[in-house]
């Protein structure tokens, strides 16, 4: 019956249940998914390609960005000649200035301010992760497998895509050369323009309304445009406050080479005007982590070494998980951070926040946990704990403003202890907090010392014997005590 002239007849597809067919489909499902993203077909329009990480593209990609630059160079040239030809000798002229490609910050190489942007996080002397994907030729399974071969196919594809790049940007033409792009290349050019592109605007918005950073001098103005500049921060948008030592500027993440910078950060700025700083001299002087640099420096590194000084407050705090703000970036005086707070809106501080009983209990015992933590973890002072300095956050209270924080072997350590503990019991006792506990008894809590109630003068007793101890100890022990600091104004790499 099965017979035909025809050749066998096929036989009839396999009823089957639906639970089948669905576990059939996830498992497809599931195979589409594992592959990145799905094969080329068309010119899927702004997503990127899967990277082939083979190491000849790097040189590939280094040539595409010369020869872009090489042509945006050219551009520019030739807006400068039409520029001239349509001034002539008017006394009226008109500047294209606003189509350049190239960016003038870019050009210019003003020497010292040229440090490369300092990651926070990386160290250099951490070898890079090893490379684990094999070098086997293909990848994929089945039909869907891509062979190098489809590599010529593929970069003829991504250099023709070229031309859907903005059309704002140039990419030439291939005169008529079989071009290829790999992925790899594709993917960094296109992520390049739309870079460029977003720079290109903030730059032009930029001339139209400068607002937020009148507040600092020009010196600063142009570091922290260097900043948007460079796409470390997406744009600045206001101060957030301005103090006697700085200013601090609410602004949006942008990126960092392969470190994600927080949407919602805080600049903050570390005033140049010297006279205030003055009185403060003692705090970093007498810290022995710095002693050294503090005699060579002049007054504008002094100001650095506030923000750096921070900055490594700020690092040994993370790592003890005491709630305060992440360091991003050092750059000189301009100290960039998690913003506390959301959608633009400052967490409050806690002299201004007002609490039912319970969170203000649990506030203080967050508080003197906190302390005790910054004391015994992290080997700090803070120097300057008021309800001024502490923000409330998602229930919780944040520590911020550690540039004067100092060690314990700091000769006036304990004393900037105690006055943090009057500032924090006084003000838990005035809101009511029953449990918040004496001066003296909040000291010995935090300190692990043992100072009898009313005997302030003990602390200077104390604080007499530590320096002792300290100079027998003798000078040569302290920089393997104090590997954290790291080197002359570079930001921490592991600390
Ligand atoms: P100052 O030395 O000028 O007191 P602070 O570090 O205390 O500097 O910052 C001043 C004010 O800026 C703070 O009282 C707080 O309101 C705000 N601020 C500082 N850092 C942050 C931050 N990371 N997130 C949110 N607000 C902040
Ligand atoms: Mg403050």
């Amino acid at each position: 019956f099965n017979y035909s002239p025809w050749g066998p007849v096929a036989p009839e597809p396999r009823s089957c249940s639906l639970t089948e067919v669905m576990s059939e489909q996830l498992a497809t499902q599931l195979e589409e998914e594992n592959k990145a993203p799905p094969p080329l077909t068309g010119y899927p329009s702004a997503d990127l390609l899967p990277s082939d990480d083979s190491s000849e593209t790097t040189s590939d990609l280094m040539l595409a960005k010369m020869l872009q630059m090489q042509f945006d160079r050219e551009f520019d040239d030739q807006l400068l000649r039409e520029e001239k030809k349509f001034n002539g000798d008017s006394k009226v002229s008109i500047s294209f200035e606003n189509y350049r490609m190239v960016h003038p910050y870019e050009d210019s190489d003003s020497s010292e301010d040229e440090v490369d942007w300092q990651d926070t996080r990386h160290d250099p002397y951490r070898a890079e992760k090893p490379q684990t994907t094999p070098r086997k030729g293909f990848t994929g399974k089945g039909k869907n497998i891509t062979t190098k071969h489809d590599a010529v196919t593929c970069g003829r594809k991504n250099t023709a895509r070229m031309d859907n790049f903005a059309p704002e940007v140039h990419v030439g033409d291939g005169m008529g050369m079989d071009l290829k792009l790999s992925n790899q290349v594709f993917n960094s050019l296109k992520q390049h323009c739309n870079s460029e592109q977003r720079r290109s605007a903030r730059l032009h918005e930029k001339k139209e309304h400068s607002t937020a950073e009148q507040a600092v001098d020009p010196r600063t103005r142009l570091l922290m445009y260097k900043m948007v500049n460079a796409g470390v921060l997406e744009n600045i948008n206001g101060c957030i406050s301005t103090g006697k030592e700085s200013v601090v500027f609410h602004a949006n993440g942008g990126s960092l080479e392969e470190q994600p910078v927080p949407d919602e950060v805080v600049l903050k700025v570390f005033k140049t005007t010297l006279n205030e700083f003055k009185n403060r001299d003692r705090y970093i002087k007498d810290d022995y982590r710095f002693i050294d640099r503090f005699s060579k420096l002049n007054p504008r590194k002094v100001i650095r070494l506030w923000a750096e000084k921070e900055m490594h407050n700020l690092t040994r705090m993370r790592k003890a998980e005491i709630p305060c703000p992440e360091v991003v970036l050092l750059k000189k005086h301009i100290l960039v951070m998690s913003f506390i707070g959301k959608d633009h809106v400052p967490a409050p501080k806690l002299k201004d926040v007002l609490l039912g009983s319970e969170d203000m209990k649990t506030a203080f015992y967050q508080v003197l946990h906190v302390m005790q933590q910054l004391y015994q973890e992290c080997n700090l002072v803070h120097a300057d704990l008021s309800e001024y300095n502490m923000l409330w956050h998602e229930g919780k209270v944040w520590l911020i403003d550690v540039s004067q924080s100092v060690e314990p072997t700091h000769p006036h350590a304990l004393e900037f202890l105690f006055r943090d503990c009057r500032n924090v019991s006084t003000f838990f006792q005035k809101r009511g907090v029953s449990e918040a506990m004496s001066v003296y008894e909040l000291f010995n809590l935090v300190s692990g010392l043992n100072i009898p109630v009313g005997e302030e003068e003990e602390i200077e007793a104390l604080e007499k014997r530590n320096e002792d101890h300290v100079q027998r100890r003798g000078k040569k022990t302290f920089p393997a005590s104090c590997e954290d600091v790291g080197p002359p104004l570079q930001p921490d790499s592991d600390d």
